[in-house]
């Protein structure tokens, strides 16, 4: 799929839509979800043009790869997760329900988070 310069999160990254910041560094901006599952719910996100996990870990230089991975680690680090728990979840694709088509990472916290995935019956 070939990326979308207008979507939301390419306007964030660009400063034309307003965030609730929790991290930034030169690979990677974090920020509150706007309609959080939980009562932490932060987005991760690289600096760069890429749609997916696959699309991001095929393109991007290895130095963007492993700082945004870092910043991940870092956020959920800030957010004082590491001790009751945490999820990270990115979504690809119509069968994940991706909305956004700018690679992000969701991380979860702050109550017990429930089955990996939602039962269907
Ligand atoms: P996806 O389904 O693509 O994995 O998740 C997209 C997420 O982006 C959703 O959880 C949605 O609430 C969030 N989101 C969509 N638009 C905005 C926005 O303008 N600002 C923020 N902070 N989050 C957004």
């Amino acid at each position: 799929m070939a990326y979308d310069k207008n979507n939301v999160f390419a306007k964030i990254l660009r400063g034309e839509i307003p965030c609730k910041k929790v991290y930034e560094d030169e690979h990677a901006l974090a920020f509150h979800d706007i309609n959080p599952q939980a009562p932490v719910h932060v987005l991760v996100i690289p600096k760069g043009e890429y749609v997916s996990m696959m699309d991001f870990t095929a393109h991007a230089p290895a130095e963007l790869v492993v700082g945004f991975l870092r910043a991940v680690g870092t956020v959920a680090r800030q957010l004082e997760l590491e001790k009751t728990g945490y999820r990270v979840l990115a979504n690809a694709g119509a069968n994940a329900h991706q909305e956004v088509p700018h690679l992000h990472i969701h991380i979860f916290g702050g109550r017990p988070l429930g089955p990996m995935l939602v039962r269907q019956h």
